[in-house]
C-alpha cells in the first residue's frame, strides 16, 4: 500500500501510537482467521476499495484532529479513510478481544471488521484512535466478510454524531465513505440476500479498548498480558490514577471504580435520552464508559421500557430499555471477574459494584429532577411521583421526546392552564405526544390530570421562574433524536445516491435542545406507516 508524501493539512496530523508501541503484537503475519494467542493485536492492512466517493464528514472531528474541514474534500482525504492509502506514521491492527454474547461466554471475538490505523495527539495534547469499520478481513473476521453496508454505517455516524450533540458519552465518526462495490447481506436471515453498497466508516475515540479485551486475556490465563494491559489502560487513560513503577492493587481498585461509574453515568444519559442500545454484549462495552458499537439501536417513541429495536433478541429481550443498567450492572460483573487475578481479593470488587448501583440511582435521580425541571431532587417528596409518572406512561401510547417538551411548556403556563380550562387546560400542551387519541380515556385523563396538578404544585413549591424552569427543561429534554424511521428514510434515498437527508439529519441533531421552525419535519412523532417497517421499528444484528 502505498504512502502519500505530498505536503497536506492531513499529513500535519501527529500519530503517537502508544497501543502497538507499548503491547505485544500477534507474531504471526498472515492475515488468515485463527485463534491469536499471547498477543493484544494483529498488525493488518485494511483492503483497498474500487471507487470510493466520500457521503458525509464531521466538521467537528475535523477541528478534534486537527484537521481543516475543507481536506475532506480532496481526493486524499478519501484514499486514505476509504483505506486505500497509508499515511506516514500510521500503523494499522486488529484488536483481539473476546466477549460475553447475550449472558453467555463467546471466546474470541475481536476487530473483524474495523482496523485501527493509529492514535492522533492533537493539539491541545488529547489523544484520539482513528478506526476504520468495514474496512476488509482481519484475523478475527471468523465465518464473515470485513465489510460493512451503507444502510448500518450511516446509522452509526448519523447516531454517534447526534449522541455526541446530546452530550451522552459516545465514540464520534469522522467520515462515511461509500466504497463502489457491493456486499451481500442477508437483513433478517430467512434466506433472502440482497447485494447492498458497501462502506467504510471511519470512528474516533481516544481508545477502542473493550470490556472483552481485558476478558480475552483472563480466560486463556494470560495474566502477565492482563496486567500489561491494565497497566496501558490506566496510564494512558486514566491519568488521574497513580500507577507508579510498580502497581498497586489499590491503583486496579480505583480504576475498576471509576469504569463503573462512568458506565453508570453512561446509562443514566441513555435512560434520560430514550436510547437504547440494542447488543450490549461485554465486547461493545467501551473501558471508558463511551457508548460504542451501534448497531440495532433505537430510540423509545411510544415509552415502553420493554422495548427492544433488535428483532435477534425478540425472545427475551435481554437488552430492553429498562434492564439496559442491570446488564451494565452483570457485564461489570464480567469485567470484574476477568481482572480479579490483578487484585486478588473479592472485597473491593464488590465494593465497586455495589458503589455502581448506589450512582446510578442518585446519578438516575438528579436526571429525573432535571427532566422534571426541578430544583433539587428530594426522595420523599419526588419519589411517589416519578414512580407514578412511569406507571402512567406506558399505559397509552405516548411519544418520549414530545411528552417532556410539552411538559416543559405546561411547566411554563401552568398557572393560566389551570385557571382558564379545567383539566382539559393542562393536558392541552401534551396532546401532540399520543399516537392513539382514543387510547385517552376518561379514567386515564383524570389520573393524568392529577398527577399534572401534583406536578404542577411540585413546581410551586420551587418557586421558579416560569421561563428560567422551561430553559431549564428543554436544556436536559431533547427536541430532536435520531429517530429510526428518520435515518431510515435518509438511507432509502442514500442508497439512490441523494445525501441531502443525511446532511439536513447530521446538521439538525448538531443542536439537539434548539427549536429549529425549519426543521420541524424532523421533531414529528413516527408515522404510522413506519410503525412495523423494517430499519424503523425492527432491526437485526445484520450490518
Ligand atoms: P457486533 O455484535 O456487531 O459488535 O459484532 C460481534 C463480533 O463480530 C465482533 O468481533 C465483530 O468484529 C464481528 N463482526 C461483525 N460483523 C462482521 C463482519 N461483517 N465481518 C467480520 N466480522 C464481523
Ligand atoms: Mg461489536
Amino acid at each position: 500500500m502505498a504512502t502519500h508524501p505530498a505536503s497536506h493539512s492531513l499529513d500535519s496530523m501527529s500519530f503517537d501510537n502508544v497501543f502497538t508501541r507499548e503491547l505485544p503484537a500477534d507474531p504471526e503475519s498472515s492475515n488468515t482467521r485463527r485463534q491469536v494467542l499471547d498477543s493484544c493485536y494483529s498488525r493488518v492492512s485494511p483492503t483497498p476499495v474500487a471507487a470510493p466517493q466520500l457521503v458525509a464528514w464531521s466538521a467537528e472531528v475535523c477541528e478534534l484532529l486537527g484537521i481543516d474541514p475543507e481536506a475532506v474534500h480532496s481526493d486524499h482525504f478519501v484514499q486514505v479513510f476509504a483505506g486505500n492509502r497509508l499515511l506516514p506514521d500510521m500503523d494499522p491492527y486488529a484488536m483481539c478481544y473476546g466477549g460475553h454474547q447475550f449472558g453467555n461466554w463467546a471466546g474470541q471475538l475481536g476487530d473483524g471488521r474495523a482496523i485501527n490505523l493509529g492514535e492522533v495527539l492533537n493539539p491541545a495534547g488529547e489523544r484520539a484512535a482513528l478506526q476504520l469499520k468495514g474496512a476488509g478481513l482481519t484475523p478475527y473476521s471468523r465465518t464473515a466478510d470485513g465489510l460493512a453496508v451503507l444502510r448500518s454505517s450511516l446509522r452509526e455516524f448519523l447516531c454517534s454524531e447526534a449522541m455526541f450533540h446530546l452530550g451522552v458519552p459516545t465514540t464520534r465518526a469522522l467520515s462515511l465513505i461509500t466504497t463502489g462495490e457491493s456486499v451481500e447481506r442477508d437483513m433478517f436471515y430467512d434466506g433472502h440476500p440482497q447485494n447492498e453498497p458497501g462502506a467504510v466508516l471511519c470512528r474516533v475515540a481516544p481508545s477502542f479498548i473493550r470490556f472483552g479485551n481485558f476478558e480475552i486475556h483472563a480466560a486463556r490465563q494470560e495474566f502477565e498480558l492482563l496486567k500489561r494491559l491494565a497497566d496501558h489502560t490506566i496510564k494512558n487513560h486514566f491519568p488521574l490514577i497513580e500507577l507508579g513503577d510498580t502497581p498497586t492493587t489499590n491503583a486496579y481498585i480505583k480504576w475498576f471504580n471509576d469504569v463503573c461509574e462512568r458506565t453508570a453515568r453512561m446509562i443514566v444519559h441513555w435512560m434520560r435520552v430514550g436510547f437504547v442500545h440494542g447488543v450490549m454484549n461485554t465486547d461493545n462495552m467501551s473501558i471508558l464508559g463511551l457508548t460504542i458499537d451501534y448497531g440495532p439501536y433505537g430510540w423509545l417513541e411510544n415509552y415502553d421500557p420493554n422495548w427492544t429495536p433488535n428483532t435477534t433478541d425478540a425472545a427475551g429481550r435481554r437488552y430492553r430499555f429498562g434492564q439496559q443498567s442491570a446488564i451494565a450492572h452483570w457485564n461489570l460483573l464480567q469485567l470484574a471477574n476477568a481482572i480479579y487475578p490483578l487484585i486478588n481479593d473479592p472485597d473491593p470488587l464488590e465494593n465497586a459494584l455495589s458503589n455502581y448501583a448506589t450512582v446510578y440511582a442518585s446519578e438516575w435521580n438528579q436526571m429525573m429532577a432535571a427532566k422534571l425541571g426541578f430544583k433539587v431532587w428530594d426522595e420523599d417528596r419526588d419519589a411517589p411521583l416519578i414512580t407514578e409518572l412511569h406507571d402512567l406512561l406506558p399505559l397509552v401510547e405516548t411519544d418520549m421526546t414530545l411528552f417532556y417538551r410539552g411538559l416543559a411548556d405546561l411547566a411554563a403556563k401552568r398557572s393560566t392552564l389551570q385557571d382558564n380550562a379545567g383539566d382539559k387546560g393542562l393536558i392541552s400542551p401534551l396532546l401532540d405526544a399520543y399516537y392513539v387519541p382514543e387510547q385517552l380515556t376518561n379514567d386515564y385523563r383524570a389520573r393524568l390530570d392529577a398527577w399534572l396538578r401534583a406536578y404542577s404544585a411540585r413546581l410551586n413549591q420551587d418557586g421558579l421562574n416560569a421561563e428560567t424552569c422551561r430553559e431549564n427543561m428543554n436544556a436536559v429534554n431533547p427536541k430532536y433524536v435520531m429517530r429510526n424511521y428518520l435515518a431510515q428514510l435518509a438511507i432509502d434515498k442514500a442508497e439512490t445516491g441523494d445525501f441531502t437527508m443525511v446532511h439536513e439529519l447530521l446538521d439538525t441533531m448538531r443542536h439537539p435542545y434548539t427549536e429549529q421552525p425549519a426543521r420541524q419535519a424532523f421533531a414529528e412523532k413516527r408515522p404510522d406507516w413506519a410503525r412495523q417497517r423494517p430499519g424503523c421499528s425492527m432491526l437485526s444484528c445484520s450490518s
